[in-house]
């Protein structure tokens, strides 16, 4: 019998106001498996992403991600399904670490504080055992001998690699990455995909929102192609990359040749 996914999307909707962003969108990733997910700008994959870890709070569907189930809406009967508290968004969070295209660090921090920080604050970690943690994850992603500088003083690039060791220090069960190297210029494009092909190779359950075609083919397994809000096409990456099926996702591929 297959293994249960570690992410589980059913039925997922989002409106903003009268906009609808997500409309009955499912998916599911294996344990350790790679998703890509592909769409032209507004199409809502970043709220799918903030939906995946609760920043967004969807309007109704289910969310799971390992042990971790949300049920948002109405059930059957109609009754509202509560908000979720506090405690549980915190743990579920947890689970999910998430990289965003601008970094996001803090700047008043050094290097190492800024891996330590959620650990030690929102786990309640000791400050020895976690600075051992940080300085192994710095060294994972290549930046041991910047850990006591400012981010400042870091290019885009090795900024990002320790926004990967920073979410990678919570021991997240997946790692989400929004447009993780969009921000950056070409030349140091290289240097993040390759922490990201390593996580792949590790086994971490991953979800890509990416530009980087060939990478979406490369290293995930499966690629969603999404337009307005909804799934158009999923299937293994490479032939949904290079022989896809619907006309929407030739029409937007065709941008990246
Ligand atoms: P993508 O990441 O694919 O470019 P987004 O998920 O960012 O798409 O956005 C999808 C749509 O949702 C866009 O029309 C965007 O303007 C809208 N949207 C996203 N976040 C919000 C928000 N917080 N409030 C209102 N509209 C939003
Ligand atoms: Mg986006």
């Amino acid at each position: 019998m297959p293994e249960t996914p570690m992410i589980e999307v059913a039925h997922v909707r989002k409106s903003f106001g009268t906009v609808s962003v997500l409309k009955d969108i499912s998916l599911s990733v294996p344990k350790g498996g790679v998703l890509s997910l592909i769409g032209p700008s507004g199409s809502g994959k970043s709220t799918l992403l903030r939906c995946l870890n609760l920043l967004t709070i969807p309007d109704e569907g289910t969310i799971r991600i390992g042990t971790h189930a949300m049920r948002f809406g109405r059930d059957p009967q109609g009754k509202d399904h509560r908000m979720p508290r506090d405690k549980d968004l915190a743990a579920f969070r947890a689970t999910v670490g998430m990289v965003f295209q601008n970094f996001n660090l803090f700047p008043h921090m050094s290097v190492i504080r800024n891996v330590m920080e959620g650990p030690v604050t929102v786990l309640g970690k000791g400050r020895d055992e976690t600075r051992e943690l940080a300085l192994r994850l710095l060294d994972k992603v290549g930046l041991r001998e910047k850990a006591e500088v400012s981010p400042d003083r870091l290019s885009g690039g090795q900024k990002q690699r320790v926004a990967i060791a920073r979410a990678l220090a919570m021991k997240p069960e997946v790692m989400l990455f929004d447009e993780a190297t969009s921000a950056l210029d070409p030349e140091l494009v290289g240097e993040v995909l390759q922490v990201v092909r390593q996580l792949a190779s590790e086994g971490m359950t991953m979800v890509l929102v990416t530009h980087e075609i060939a990478f979406a083919r490369d290293v995930a397994d499966t690629c969603v192609f999404m337009r307005d809000g909804f799934v158009v096409e999923e299937g293994p990456a490479r032939q949904v990359i290079e022989d896809p099926r619907e006309a929407a996702t030739k029409a937007f591929l065709s941008h990246f040749h």
